[in-house]
């Protein structure tokens, strides 16, 4: 059974301060209201992990993730984090492929490559985001595109190491916009990111890897997109900022 997991990027949002509350509060209400074997990841920025990590110790079912790294281990790389600092205050997820880092920071698939295998050799996870903008779904290139930028960023991996990964698909369109997948859009690519898997890897590993949706998902949506045989959870942005709303997501993932 592949892992269900929930994951909130708050992305450049949030002090210190605010940081912490809204951790506590999603620690203690995921405690008292989720009674699903469902996987709950906090990303918050870089300066807040530290803290954070101390604050998500009791609890067994909130991890800490982060939003980036760097791929290399160490050196003269002004600004930037290793996978070693992540891991010594505590970090178990990295975000790696974020649409933002390819639209912003010119981030490539080549370069995701590098920060997955950084990623795995610390022994964190990284989510892998991919998906496409909205006028290459309108050609109807976004099959192509999609299972393209999973290939070029994963598929350098043995199968033991892919099984470690966890992929997003976030459709460009959908993030931050109001404006998501349909279920069965959602469905869809889920099911085509799977079946290009199970192509280089075989049925059985494709059918152990995690799928989240990112995109606008709320409260009012996620039950039917959670619901989607090939959805295994999402990577929530702007709902992933108020405890109440980021719970209801979790609790919608059955
Ligand atoms: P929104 O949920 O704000 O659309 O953001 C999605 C996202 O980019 C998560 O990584």
């Amino acid at each position: 059974m592949r892992k269900k997991i929930v994951a909130g990027n708050w992305k450049m949002n949030k002090n210190l301060e605010e940081g912490h509350q809204l951790t506590s509060e999603v620690v203690n209400m995921v405690k008292d209201e989720v009674t699903s074997d469902v996987q709950v990841v906090l990303c918050t920025p870089f300066v807040h992990l530290n803290s954070i990590s101390k604050l998500l110790a009791g609890s067994k079912n909130v991890m800490l993730g982060a939003q980036n790294c760097s791929e290399h281990a160490s050196g003269a790389y002004t600004g930037e984090t290793s996978v070693s600092m992540l891991k010594s205050v505590g970090t178990q997820f990295v975000i790696i492929g974020h649409s933002e880092r390819r639209e912003y920071f010119g981030e490539t698939d080549a370069l995701f490559a590098k920060k997955v295998d950084a990623v795995l050799a610390a022994g964190m996870t990284p989510i892998y985001c991919c998906g496409e903008k909205l006028e290459v779904r309108e050609a109807n290139d976004h099959i192509k595109l999609v299972t393209a930028q999973v290939s070029e960023a994963l598929f350098h991996l043995s199968a033991d190491a892919l099984q470690k990964v966890v992929i997003a698909y976030e459709p460009v369109w959908a993030i931050g916009t109001g404006k998501t997948a349909s279920s069965a859009q959602a469905q869809e690519m889920h099911a085509e990111i799977r079946a290009h898997l199970a192509g280089k890897y075989g049925k059985n590993v494709a059918e152990e890897i995690t799928i989240q949706y990112g995109g606008s998902v709320k409260p009012d949506n996620a039950v039917e997109i959670f619901a989607q045989p090939d959805v295994d959870g999402g990577l929530i942005g702007g709902a992933s900022l108020k405890s109440r709303d980021f719970v209801d997501i979790v609790k919608a993932m059955k």
